[in-house]
C-alpha cells in the first residue's frame, strides 16, 4: 500500500481553504490537514473535511455521450468532437454562447472565453458570478474603481467592529467565520442584521432582525445617525472622497431618520442606534457582506451603500476595516478576472476599448479575427432572449454550470434551454443541466488536475493532481484546447500543460504580470494587484488612494427602493432563498457525499410559528408553496429563526426547487437576479 498527501485547495466556498488529499494507491479516500495556510491554519469545514467523498462517486461521467432518439449513448472523443464541430461552425458568430464556470480553474475560464471570443467570434460569455456578485463588481467599481473584496481574510481578525450583513458566514465561509471569533476575543464588537436567527446571529453582540429588501435604508439611517452625532471621518472625506455633499443630501431626509427606517425595515429604534453608534465610533470597522446584499434588483445599490458608508467612517485601505465582499463560489473571482463576462477580458479590460481589442485580437493571432468590440448577454438576459426573440441564440456551450437548478424561475430556465438547438455540457456529473444537452463531455474534477483558483480575497492559489481522471475524462482544458483543433485553431491553442495557459494569462492581464507558479507554489500565493514579478502582491486595496484615474473614491446618493414584488393579498410572505453548511450550491457535489447528503438529505421551507398557526400547518408537515411562477411541495419547518411574514428555502434540492418560485426581475445595471425577495403562498396540502 503507498499512501501520499497532496496540499491543494477547497473546491467549494470562496474562503480558499488548503487541505491535503490523502491518496491510496493512485486513489484520493480522504482529506487531512495542511497548516501552513494562513487562510485556515489546518482548519477546515464540514464541506472540507469530505472534499474527497464525490471525488470517486460512481455517478463520474467517464465517456462522451451524444442524445440519439433522446437517449444517451456513449461515443468516442472523435466522435463527439466532430460532431461538436461540425455543429458550431453552422451558426453565426453570435448564435453562440458560452457559460465558463466558478468551478473550474482560471486558466480553463481563461481559455473558454478565448474559445467564444476567438474561434466562435461570438460576443456572449458570462457565467453565474451574474447570480451571486455581479452587483459587487459593478458598485465597487464605480464606487472605488476595482470591483473586489479590499481587504484579506486573515485581516477581518483585526478588526474592532465587524458588521455582517446579508451573510451567514459562519455557514457559508465558516472559515471566515473563525476570523469573527478571532477578533470578538480581542473584544471586537459584532453587529449582525438578517431576516434569519442564523448561526452567525449566535456569535453576534447585537443582532437586527429585519425584512429582506430593507438594506439601502437601513444603511441610509445608520449613516445620518453618524453624521448626526459627528461620527463622520471628517479627513478621509476630505481627503479621499468625492459628493460628499451629494450622498449628505439624500441620508439626511426625513425618510432616513430612524423612526421611518424601523417602519421599513422592521428593526427597532434602539438596535438601528446602538448599530450606528457602534460603527460610527470604533475603529477599524469592517463590513462582511455576501447574496443578501447583492442579489437583488437594487444589488449595485446596496452595494454602494456599504461603500458610502465605509467611505463616511474612513473605514477603508487599513487592517481590518474594509468592504469584505465574500465571493460565494472557490473561483467566482478568478472567473471574473479571467474575463467570462461579456463586456471585459482578463483583468477588467473592457471588450469596447479598441486599444484593448486590438491587444488581445493581436496576441491570439486569429487569422479571420475576433469577436466584434462590443458587449454582450449577461447569462440572466441569454435566458430571456431565448423565449422572447426565437432564433437568436441557437447554440450554447457550458462548462461546470447548472442553470437548471441555480437560476430563477425555473420554468423559464427550461423553456430557454428547450428553445436551443444545439447544447454542450461539460462537466464531471450528468446535472439536470446536462440532461438536457446534446453532447455531454466527461470534465476531471479538482482532485485530478494542477491549475489556480483565485479566492475570495482575491488570493491566487494553486491545485495539485492527486489521481487520474475516471475512464476517459479529461481536464477542461485539453477539451476546450482539442475542440479548438478539430475546428482548425491548433495554432491558436498549443499548451502542452496548464502552466502555458497561466503564462498567457500573466503576459495579458496588468493585475496578474507578476505571477508565476514558482510564486504561487507557496503557502501564501499572491493577491492581485501583483504587477512585476519581485511585487510582494496586495492584500490591503486603497491604501493610498482610491483606483479611479482622480484616486478618489465616490459618494453615491442612493434612495431606499422595494423590491420588485412585494406581498399582497394572494401572495402575502416573502420569500427568501439561500444555503445551508452542509451542502454546495446545486448539490451535484455535496449530495454526492455520503456524509454531506446523510446530514441533511433534503429540503425544507422555514416558516414562523405565528404565521403556521395561522395556515394550520405543523412542522415536518409537506405544504404547497407557491409564487407567480410555479409550486413546489416541500416539508415545513417551524422555527421562531425566521421572522413573521418571511419564508426561507435552501435552493441545493432538485426535489423541491427553490428556484422554481423566485423571481428573474433583475437589477438593471448588473442584471443579477432578485433570489433573496419574491412573494409567495403557502397552504397545506
Ligand atoms: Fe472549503 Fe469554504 Fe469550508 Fe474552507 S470554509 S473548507 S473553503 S467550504
Amino acid at each position: 500500500m503507498t499512501l501520499k498527501y497532496v496540499a491543494t485547495t477547497c473546491p467549494y466556498c470562496g474562503s480558499g481553504c488548503s487541505f491535503n488529499l490523502v491518496v491510496q494507491d493512485g486513489k484520493v479516500v480522504g482529506t487531512a490537514p495542511y497548516r501552513r495556510s494562513p487562510v485556515n491554519e489546518g482548519k477546515v469545514c464540514p464541506k472540507g473535511t469530505y472534499a474527497h467523498e464525490f471525488v470517486n462517486s460512481p455517478d463520474r461521467l467517464t465517456k462522451p455521450l451524444i442524445k440519439k432518439d433522446g437517449k444517451f449513448v456513449e461515443a468516442t472523443w472523435d466522435e463527439a468532437y466532430d460532431l461538436i464541430a461540425q455543429k458550431f461552425k453552422s451558426y453565426k458568430p453570435d448564435e453562440f454562447a458560452a457559460l465558463a464556470s466558478a468551478r473550474v480553474s482560471n486558466e480553463e475560464n481563461y481559455l473558454l472565453m478565448k474559445f467564444a471570443r476567438g474561434v466562435m467570434k461570438s460576443r456572449h460569455i458570462d457565467h453565474c458570478a451574474r447570480l451571486c456578485h455581479a452587483s459587487t463588481v459593478a458598485g465597487l467599481a464605480a464606487s472605488f474603481g476595482s470591483g473586489a473584496m479590499t481587504n484579506s481574510i486573515p485581516d477581518i481578525a483585526e478588526s474592532k467592529c465587524i458588521f455582517v450583513l446579508g451573510s451567514n458566514t459562519f455557514e457559508q465561509h465558516p472559515l471566515i467565520g473563525r476570523k469573527i471569533v478571532q477578533a470578538k476575543l480581542n473584544g471586537a464588537k459584532i453587529i449582525y442584521a438578517d431576516p434569519r436567527y442564523t448561526a452567525t446571529a449566535r456569535q453576534a453582540d447585537l443582532y437586527m432582525q429585519f425584512v429582506s429588501g430593507a438594506d439601502v435604508a437601513i444603511l441610509n439611517g445608520m449613516m445620518q445617525e453618524i453624521i448626526k452625532n459627528g461620527w463622520e471621518d471628517k479627513e478621509f472625506i476630505e481627503k479621499r472622497t468625492k459628493d460628499y455633499e451629494k450622498l449628505k443630501e439624500v441620508v439626511m431626509k426625513e425618510d432616513y431618520n430612524l423612526e421611518n427606517v424601523s417602519k421599513i425595515s422592521g428593526i427597532p429604534v434602539e438596535q438601528l442606534k446602538t448599530a450606528a453608534e457602534w460603527f460610527g465610533t470604533t475603529k477599524p470597522g469592517a463590513i462582511l457582506y455576501s447574496m443578501g446584499i447583492t442579489q437583488h434588483t437594487v444589488g449595485v445599490d446596496n452595494v454602494r451603500s456599504v461603500a458610502n458608508i465605509q467611505m463616511l467612517t474612513g473605514n477603508l485601505g487599513k487592517p481590518g476595516a474594509g468592504v469584505n465582499a465574500l465571493r460565494g463560489q472557490n473561483n467566482v473571482q478568478g472567473a471574473c478576472d479571467m474575463g467570462a463576462l461579456p463586456v471585459v477580458f482578463t483583468g477588467y479590460q473592457k471588450v469596447t476599448d479598441p486599444a484593448t481589442h486590438k491587444k488581445f485580437a493581436d496576441a491570439w493571432g486569429f487569422p479571420d479575427g475576433i469577436c466584434e468590440p462590443k458587449n454582450g448577454y449577461e447569462v440572466t438576459v441569454m435566458m430571456d432572449v431565448l423565449t422572447d426573440n426565437p432564433g437568436e441564440l441557437k447554440c450554447m456551450y457550458i462548462m461546470g454550470e447548472n442553470p437548471m437548478l441555480s437560476d430563477p424561475d425555473l420554468n423559464h430556465v427550461r423553456h430557454a434551454l428547450e428553445s436551443l438547438e444545439f447544447l454542450v455540457v461539460q462537466d464531471i456529473f450528468l446535472t439536470e443541466t446536462a440532461e438536457m444537452a446534446d453532447v455531454v463531455l466527461p470534465a476531471a474534477c479538482y482532485a485530478e488536475r494542477g491549475g489556480t483558483q483565485t479566492s475570495t480575497e482575491r488570493r491566487v492559489q494553486m491545485w495539485r493532481k492527486a489521481q487520474d481522471p475516471p475512464g476517459e475524462a479529461k481536464e477542461d482544458w485539453q477539451i476546450i484546447s482539442e475542440l479548438a483543433a478539430k475546428m482548425g485553431y491548433a495554432k491558436q491553442f498549443p499548451y502542452q500543460d496548464i502552466e502555458e495557459i497561466f503564462n498567457e494569462v500573466a503576459a495579458l492581464t496588468p493585475s496578474y504580470h507578476g505571477m508565476n507558479y514558482e510564486r504561487l507554489e507557496r503557502p501564501e500565493a499572491l493577491h492581485w494587484p501583483c504587477p512585476t514579478t519581485e511585487h510582494p502582491g496586495t492584500p490591503i486595496l486603497h491604501r493610498e488612494k482610491f483606483s479611479h484615474p482622480d484616486g478618489l473614491g465616490v459618494f453615491a446618493p442612493i434612495e431606499w427602493k422595494p423590491p420588485a414584488e412585494v406581498p399582497d393579498a394572494e401572495y402575502p410572505f416573502v420569500l427568501t432563498t439561500g444555503r445551508v453548511l452542509w451542502h454546495w450550491h446545486t448539490g451535484s457535489m455535496t449530495r454526492r457525499s455520503e456524509t454531506l447528503h446523510s446530514e441533511v438529505p433534503t429540503g425544507w421551507i422555514e416558516i414562523n410559528p405565528e404565521d403556521a398557526k395561522a395556515l394550520g400547518i405543523k412542522n415536518k408537515e409537506i405544504v404547497r408553496a407557491t409564487s407567480r411562477r410555479g409550486t413546489v411541495n416541500v416539508p415545513a419547518k417551524v422555527t421562531p429563526d425566521i421572522m413573521k411574514g418571511v419564508m426561507f428555502m435552501p435552493f441545493h434540492f432538485a426535489e423541491c426547487a427553490a428556484n422554481i418560485l423566485t423571481h428573474n426581475a433583475l437589477d438593471p445595471i448588473a442584471k443579477i437576479p432578485e433570489f433573496k425577495a419574491c412573494s409567495v403562498k403557502v397552504e397545506k396540502i
